[in-house]
């Protein structure tokens, strides 16, 4: 027998035409909206019961959200552009190649005709016991994420380790992205790693009204990179381990991982350190937790085997 479907919670639908419109409608109804971009992530959390606003306004329709542009030593991302236009966009596919792998990974081709990058960066962190139905969690007992008062996958009180997923996070802020994003008149830009706090309940710090206007990446630093993604199924599965490296010019090197942590686990270090004590500084930063359909400890083991193999493919691309 089917079990009965919960009502899935209604809301007043806008569509602005421009930043200015979307700021005044996110102003009328404080602290009950959600900004809506590809909606693959807002709409399934919503028919899971995870967001309940009252008001989704729709960025889909503001021209300033869009465009791939070279504009002042940067390659200049609209927050709006698809992941599928970015995987196959000839300026990101010259200058950025490792994010178009990156969009290339997540999902599945259909998603990425509808994903954006500005919706995949700020995507909900995700946790095998709470991306589920409203009846799973109901009979589970709630955790901290959906009201409730204890971590079911540890045990704990006091933190959510809910997991970062986004796969173009990571590539972006090793190869040393900003973000940009605008509330009211104010713009800031700052380094894609500075949004995200650590706390799976509440993992991003830019203020709720905030729109995300683009992502910026640096030219010129003749980046050598390696992307490797852990899925139960190549052909769409969020990850249970990403991890992006870069070797820039002057011989830094960047990693940034996602999938093992709330936030992104970042570590630079210099090409000629030692790439063993690189992946145990790697590993101490990720505060996996066993809430994945891989174990903690396999996942732990990943990191080291993709990390060395990330070294010896940016380092060897250098020679
Ligand atoms: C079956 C399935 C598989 C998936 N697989 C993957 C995967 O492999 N890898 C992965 O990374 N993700 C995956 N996702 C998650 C999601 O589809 C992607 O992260 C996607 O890129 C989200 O983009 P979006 O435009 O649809 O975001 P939305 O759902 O529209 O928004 C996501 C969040 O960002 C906010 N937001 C969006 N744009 C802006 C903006 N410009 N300014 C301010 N706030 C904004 C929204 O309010 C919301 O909180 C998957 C989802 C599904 C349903
Ligand atoms: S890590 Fe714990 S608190 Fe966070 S979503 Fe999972 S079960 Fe809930």
């Amino acid at each position: 027998m089917n079990a009965p479907t919960l009502p899935v919670a209604q809301a007043k639908y806008l569509l602005p035409a421009s930043l200015r419109e979307a700021a005044d409608m996110a102003a009328q109804h404080p602290g009950s909206f959600r900004y809506v971009a590809g909606g693959t992530d807002v709409l399934v959390n919503r028919f899971q019961g995870n967001e309940d606003s009252t008001c989704l306004i729709d960025l889909g329709r503001i021209p300033a959200l869009k465009g791939i542009a070279r504009v002042d030593g940067h390659l200049r991302i609209g927050a709006l552009e698809t992941l599928d236009r970015l995987m196959k966009h000839p300026l990101v596919l010259a200058d950025a190649p490792m994010l178009a792998e990156a969009a290339r990974s997540v999902g599945a081709p259909l998603l990425r005709k509808t994903a954006t990058i500005g919706g995949n960066v700020l995507c909900e962190n995700r946790c095998l016991y709470y991306n589920q139905s409203e009846w799973w969690r109901e009979s589970v007992g709630y955790c901290l994420k959906c009201n409730g008062d204890i971590c079911i996958a540890t045990g704990g009180r006091n933190a959510c380790f809910s997991e970062l997923v986004s796969d173009t996070a990571p590539a972006l802020i090793a190869l040393d992205a900003e973000i940009e994003y605008t509330e009211g008149e104010a713009v800031t830009r700052t380094p894609l790693e500075r949004i995200y706090t650590g706390d799976g309940v509440a993992p991003r710090n830019i203020p709720p009204a905030a729109i995300v206007t683009a992502l910026w990446l640096p030219l010129g630093r003749g980046f050598t990179w390696a992307f490797r993604k852990l899925r139960e199924r190549q052909s769409l599965e969020f990850t249970s381990l990403t991890t992006a490296m870069t070797l820039d010019s002057g011989g830094r090197i960047k990693i940034a991982m996602a999938g093992v942590d709330p936030r992104p686990v970042v570590v630079e270090a210099a090409a000629t350190d030692d790439p063993e004590a690189l992946v145990r500084k790697a590993i101490k930063g990720a505060r996996a937790i066993d809430n994945d359909m891989f174990t903690r400890l396999y996942r732990r083991e990943m990191i080291g085997v993709y990390l060395r193999d990330s070294f010896n493919t940016v380092t060897a691309a250098r020679m």
